[in-house]
């Protein structure tokens, strides 16, 4: 089909960019998308990797709320494309999806590959474009967007642009006197000072079935060590409550319960039991049940705190086991997190998500201003957004 319309750029190839891309094809746009890696929805496949959650079962309302301050301004992108939309998508590229024991929604496939696959398969029979190594970097003088590729500069004039991108393109905005809150990692890691040998020993092992608790708020799952810190489902649960706190005073102390499911007498029976000629470690294990890198959590902070293990009465040996203190030194770097906090303030783009100071211009995914647990919630809202900013720019270029 022959569009009535100069090109249509969309920058970053990304589960929002793409369904921009769809929406504005679908409705005859001549649609090029420019993404400055080798290849197309690297973060996607990353997601894919522990298995894609491509969203959430439970009720929309419950659903929404997941998105706290943001949500007023995602509600009406979500509502036209709510996760059951999302699973029919899904469906309609031949990847059937079930909803797990936590109500969370994973294609049958639990990758992603073959779903980016199909997707980029359906795109390109809709005559979208891919423009890979195209990193974009700002417009010139001419309002042309400006690209760094392999052969050099490229200057592209557009009917619109939309932009799904991540990071760097904060500045460029900024310039051009868009609002931006500060970008933040969101479901990250942490840092923490481990001793040499703690570090060495129990990198990459997971604490499983602990609780955490951090201040009012407390979450059971699980979370890992890492060579300079601590991360996992549990930890990315709490980190925005833990990254605001060391924002405001630098260091924070996480507790975790490594027993959550026996209470304070329980436990105390626990280690009063006779340890007959086995190590302390071993009796921990045995008796208690707790796994090698949870003893060495214990080690560690008995270390910190000057006394050892051995030393304390069963009452604080119990109580340390479920109230053990990690002091977490900062925020894991925003590259590791899994999505980032802050971006595009909404004040700044209109219902369509077109920009306010730049109009023709676009914004969706987490470039924008919101941040959402783990759980499906943020590839539902990059997805909606997409194809919310798509049909605005459709309707604009109609208008
Ligand atoms: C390890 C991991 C696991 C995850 N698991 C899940 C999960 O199970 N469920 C879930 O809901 N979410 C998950 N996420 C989060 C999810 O992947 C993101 O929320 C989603 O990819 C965001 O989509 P987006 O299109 O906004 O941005 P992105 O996917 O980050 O896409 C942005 C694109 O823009 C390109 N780009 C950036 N700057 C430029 C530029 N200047 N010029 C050209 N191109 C540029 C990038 O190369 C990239 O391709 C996970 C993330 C990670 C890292």
């Amino acid at each position: 089909m022959t569009s009535p319309y100069k090109i249509i750029a969309i920058i970053g190839a990304g589960p929002a960019g793409l369904m921009a891309a769809e929406a504005l094809a679908q409705g005859g746009a001549d649609v090029t998308v420019y993404d400055a890696m080798p290849s197309a929805g690297r973060k996607f496949l990353m997601a894919g990797r522990g298995g894609l959650n491509l969203t959430h079962s439970e009720a929309l309302p419950q659903f929404l709320a997941r998105y706290r301050e943001a949500m007023p301004h995602l509600n009406a992108s979500i509502e036209a494309f709510p996760p059951q939309a999302l699973r029919d998508w899904s469906e309609a590229l031949g990847l059937e999806t079930f909803v797990g024991s936590s109500g969370r929604v994973f294609p049958k496939a639990f990758k992603a590959s073959p779903l980016l696959r199909a997707w980029l398969r359906r795109l390109d029979s809709l005559g979208v474009k891919l423009a890979l190594r195209h990193r974009w970097t700002g417009w010139d003088e001419q309002g042309r967007l400006r690209f760094q590729t392999p052969d050099g500069p490229q200057f592209i004039e557009t009917g619109a642009t939309g932009l799904g991108s991540d990071g760097a393109w904060a500045e460029t905005l900024a310039a051009k006197g868009v609002q931006i809150s500060p970008l933040r990692p969101a479901n990250s890691g942490f840092t923490v000072a481990w001793s040499e040998i703690f570090r060495d020993r129990f990198e990459g092992q997971p604490l499983k079935g602990v609780a955490l608790a951090f201040g009012a708020h407390s979450v059971r799952g699980e979370a890992v060590v890492t060579r300079t810190g601590i991360e996992g489902g549990a930890v990315y649960a709490l980190s925005a409550e833990l990254r605001e706190a060391i924002v405001r005073s630098g260091q924070v102390t996480l507790h975790v319960a490594l027993r959550p499911d026996l209470d304070m007498k329980g436990l105390i029976a626990k280690v009063s039991a006779p340890k007959g000629k086995q190590s302390l470690s071993n009796f921990l294990r045995k008796t208690v049940g707790l796994s090698p890198v949870a003893i060495g959590l214990l080690q560690e902070a008995a270390k910190t705190s000057g006394t050892s293990l051995a030393s304390l009465s069963p009452p604080d040996l119990a109580s340390l086991i479920n109230t053990v203190p990690i002091g977490l030194t900062g925020i894991a770097p925003i590259a590791r997190a899994i999505s980032t906090a802050g971006g595009i303030a909404f004040s700044e783009i209109d219902a369509d998500f077109m920009l306010r100071r730049l109009p023709g211009v676009f914004a969706a995914g987490e470039m924008l201003d919101w941040e959402a647990p783990t759980g499906g919630y943020l590839l539902q809202a990059s997805f909606a957004t997409g194809a919310a900013a798509g049909r605005g720019a459709l309707k604009w270029l109609n208008s």
